[in-house]
């Protein structure tokens, strides 16, 4: 039932990838002038002046050990958002194609397939904030190529139930992209081990979040061989920078310190959750699977408003199909947690005085 060829744009299944200087000599010698490099040194340390390895070799071992998956089945982004951007660039046809998003979700996936010219059709979630299976298999054609399933899904922080995407692997003939940005928060299993059994998945990470390198932009697509080699046909040569590799390469060495910082700030989600449904002027605090909460308050405009006033920001999310009334709060440290809910407990005195 799946084919990836014919999947594929036309244009990208003749594509002829660009050769690098890297990818056209491996080996060692003495005297690089090959690559239009300059040869004197860069104003930086070591190797600056050189290009970086343009398949990100070293980054890739020491993940494939972390992740337990070989390094064929591993495409590295600059961010999760060129792993977005290049699904739709190898497997959209623009004006033509089109892909099913389920809002409220992150808006990325509709943004770049609106850069790429590509039809996005909404099946919102359900009022639990699951899946909608009898909407999304409805607004499924021939043209459809990719189905994005944000699980733990930004903003309602819910993990969609495994069935249901399970469900939507078994029949959907086109790609189905699982976004697990915040996988680590959650106590659901990871789909990268079940690549074997489904070839139409894609499964992207990133190490913006739990690995709290965001501003470093290191994003991952997990898939079979032959997806992965569609990623890397497309992706620029030297996507990933020789400073963030370096730096990749010796945050992957501190699992033990990545690994406490997801226990705390799971513990302090928690705190926190139970902190906010405390107060009056919070309606309901959604159960998380992230490092974040989405909560619905009396006013959420008014609550914004009033904590910007206090120097606090968190993202107002009350305009989102399903999230009426509600604001999406990073969990911060222990004090910003506590600050946070000192602000909204003056909101509340004030409430009352007026
Ligand atoms: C934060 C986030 C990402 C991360 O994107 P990067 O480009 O890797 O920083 C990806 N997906 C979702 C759903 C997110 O919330």
């Amino acid at each position: 039932m799946f084919q990836l060829d014919s999947l594929l744009r036309d244009n990208i299944r003749r594509l002829v990838p660009y050769s690098s200087a890297r990818d056209e000599f491996h080996g060692s010698a003495q005297i690089f002038i090959d690559a239009n490099e300059n040869s004197l040194g860069s104003p930086l340390t070591r190797w600056y002046n050189r290009y970086p390895d343009p398949h990100q070799v070293r980054v890739k071992e020491a993940l494939s050990k972390v992740k337990g998956i070989g390094p064929q089945h591993l495409f590295l982004g600059n961010g999760s958002d060129e792993c977005i951007d290049i699904l739709y660039r190898a497997f959209c046809n623009p004006g033509k194609d089109n892909v099913i998003i389920n809002p409220p979700t992150y808006g990325m996936y509709e943004v770049s397939a609106n850069i790429n010219d590509v039809e996005v059709r909404r099946a919102v979630l359900m009022d639990d904030f699951q899946l909608d299976l009898i909407h999304l298999e409805r607004l499924v054609d021939e043209n459809s190529k990719l189905i994005w399933i944000c699980s733990p899904n930004n903003p309602t922080g819910n993990s969609m139930n495994r069935q249901d995407i399970e469900i939507v692997l078994n029949n959907f003939p086109g790609l189905v992209v699982i976004d697990e940005a915040y996988i680590n928060f959650s106590r659901h299993r990871s789909f990268i081990q079940e690549l074997s059994d489904y070839p139409n998945l894609v499964v992207l990470q990133t190490m913006s979040k739990a690995w709290g390198l965001a501003g470093l932009r290191l994003g991952m697509a997990f898939a079979s061989e032959a997806i992965i080699e569609v990623y890397n046909k497309v992706k620029p040569p030297y996507n990933i920078s020789q400073a963030t590799q370096e730096l990749a390469l010796k945050a992957l060495e501190e699992t033990e310190q990545v690994n406490d910082m997801i226990r705390t700030l799971v513990a302090l989600r928690g705190e926190l959750a139970g902190k906010l449904t405390q107060l009056p002027v919070v309606r309901q605090v959604f159960p998380s699977d992230a490092n974040f909460l989405l909560v619905r308050v009396a006013d959420a405009g008014a609550v914004y408003a009033h904590l910007l006033e206090e120097g606090i920001v968190v993202r107002d999310r009350s305009k989102v199909e399903r999230c009426a009334g509600c604001l999406r709060i990073t969990v911060g440290t222990e004090r910003e947690n506590d600050e946070l809910i000192r602000a909204m407990q003056r909101l509340d005195a004030d409430a009352r005085h007026a």
